[in-house]
């Protein structure tokens, strides 16, 4: 299958191809040229996880991979569960957070590291993911990477602006995972991986690569989850044509993904797409304009953006009839609203986080008699333990995964916001 830039048509690229290079002529984002359908999905859904993503996620890949790479590549990344819980007679969660870093990006970040590896281990070439983390990116992106052959992470991060055991997260592993602290703000981080970017020369010589949201294969690794949080209701209910996902949403890469499960023959009712006070696409689905406004900051931070990244994927596929108009909605839910959603869960006795809640919120606004309810959970509530245990006035117990790295020590280098000295920092790294 080949994927094609949606700013220029005509730039047609294969799966690994996309992998590296991220983005197209113009940041233009990659899209499949076709996508597989499946008819028979009863018996898709009869399929263990990683027996079922192999099958639908094949056809993108069969150019570049051959069935026991892909195969390889599949059990590796998703080396953890999905799972549904049920929450009333209504509604359930799909619970996204059991994997090393106890967030949804584990999915996507796993399957892309799994598929890089591959790739250069024929070419021998050696890659370089540069990346800056406000906290979760960089914790999903050092353990998906940790101790690939041919790969150095490298992950900047503004000094003293994340929790210690964020920072415990991803500094804490070594070996082909460096890190460095950057006195400065996240901003700056970024510019630097900018800078970076656009110095064409460095970019070669080290082969750099972001392992960013907008990378097609971290969606596609998201599809499969839609088609296991259905297989788990089917067996449980019996039936999985009236389901609504309602997903909490900030660059929109989950929604895209559920809309390609939709596309290609998961029978998802209509999905709602879920936003803190950082509305841009909630007001653009109203008005028809686009007017991002200045990021504010939100409990349910890692959904803090205003210029979604993932948005010209949506709306193509709305716009070409991939999916229909009627099967999106979006609604904004605010801090006030948040917290509820987080006491009301607690009162129906699950402990959930900022982001679960907005998604459980939207739902309430919006589920019709003959619809089941299915809200995200994107991260493990221990991940926000400091705003959980304020709202809810208890205290919660840490996670084996955050547990085990709060003893280790931190390992990274620090650094001035110098785009020569990380220039420097990464030629080094490589020679
Ligand atoms: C990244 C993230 C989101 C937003 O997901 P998108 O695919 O960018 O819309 C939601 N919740 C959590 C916990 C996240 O880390």
């Amino acid at each position: 299958m080949k994927f094609y830039n949606l700013k220029h048509p005509e730039q047609e690229v294969s799966f690994s191809q996309a992998v590296r290079q991220g983005l197209g002529k113009n940041q233009g984002l990659f899209f499949p040229r076709q996508l597989p359908e499946f008819d028979d999905i009863e018996s898709l859904l009869a399929m263990p996880l990683v027996e079922r993503s192999i099958k639908i996620l094949y056809p993108f890949v069969e150019d570049d991979l051959t069935l026991e790479q892909f195969t390889s590549i599949v059990t590796n990344a998703f080396n953890f569960p999905a799972l549904v819980q049920s929450i009333d007679e209504k509604n359930a969660v799909l619970e996204l957070f059991h994997g090393p870093t106890l967030a949804f990006k584990d999915f996507g970040g796993r399957f892309m590291a799994q598929c890089l590896q591959t790739f250069t281990k024929d070419s021998r070439e050696k890659i370089t993911i540069l990346t800056a983390t406000s906290g979760d990116t960089g914790a999903a992106v050092a353990h998906a990477f940790y101790g690939l052959d041919n790969i150095d992470v490298t992950i900047l991060y503004p000094k003293g602006k994340i929790s210690l055991l964020q920072e415990k997260m991803f500094t804490t592993l070594g070996g082909n995972i460096s890190t460095l602290s950057v006195d400065g703000s996240f901003d700056d981080c970024q510019g630097l991986v900018k800078q970076s970017f656009d110095d064409l020369e460095l970019a070669q010589a080290i082969g750099l690569n972001s392992a960013n949201s907008i990378n097609i294969s971290r969606l596609l690794a998201q599809i499969c989850y839609y088609f296991e949080a259905a297989a788990q209701l089917y067996r449980q209910r019996g039936k999985f044509d009236d389901l609504v996902f309602s997903i909490p949403s900030g660059n929109f890469g989950n929604l895209t993904a559920g809309m390609l499960a939709k596309a290609m023959g998961l029978p998802i009712k209509r999905f709602i797409a879920a936003t803190n006070a950082n509305d841009t696409v909630p007001r653009y689905l109203q008005t028809g304009a686009w007017q991002p406004n200045d990021t504010i900051a939100t409990m349910s931070n890692a959904m803090d953006v205003s210029k979604p990244n993932n948005w010209p994927r949506v709306e193509h596929m709305l716009n070409s009839g991939i999916v229909d108009k009627n099967c999106l909605s979006s609604v904004a839910i605010d801090e006030e609203q948040t917290q509820m959603g987080i006491h009301s869960l607690n009162s129906l006795g699950y402990i959930s986080e900022p982001h679960a809640s907005v998604a459980y919120k939207a739902l309430k606004y919006g589920l019709n008699d003959d619809e089941f309810g299915v809200f995200l959970g994107t991260a493990h509530p221990a991940k926000f333990k400091e705003t959980v245990e304020s709202t809810l006035g208890c205290l919660l117990g840490l996670p084996k995964e955050l547990a085990d790295c709060s003893g280790e020590t931190i390992l990274s280098s620090e650094m001035n916001v110098d785009f020569q000295q990380l220039r420097s920092y990464l030629l080094a790294q490589v020679n």
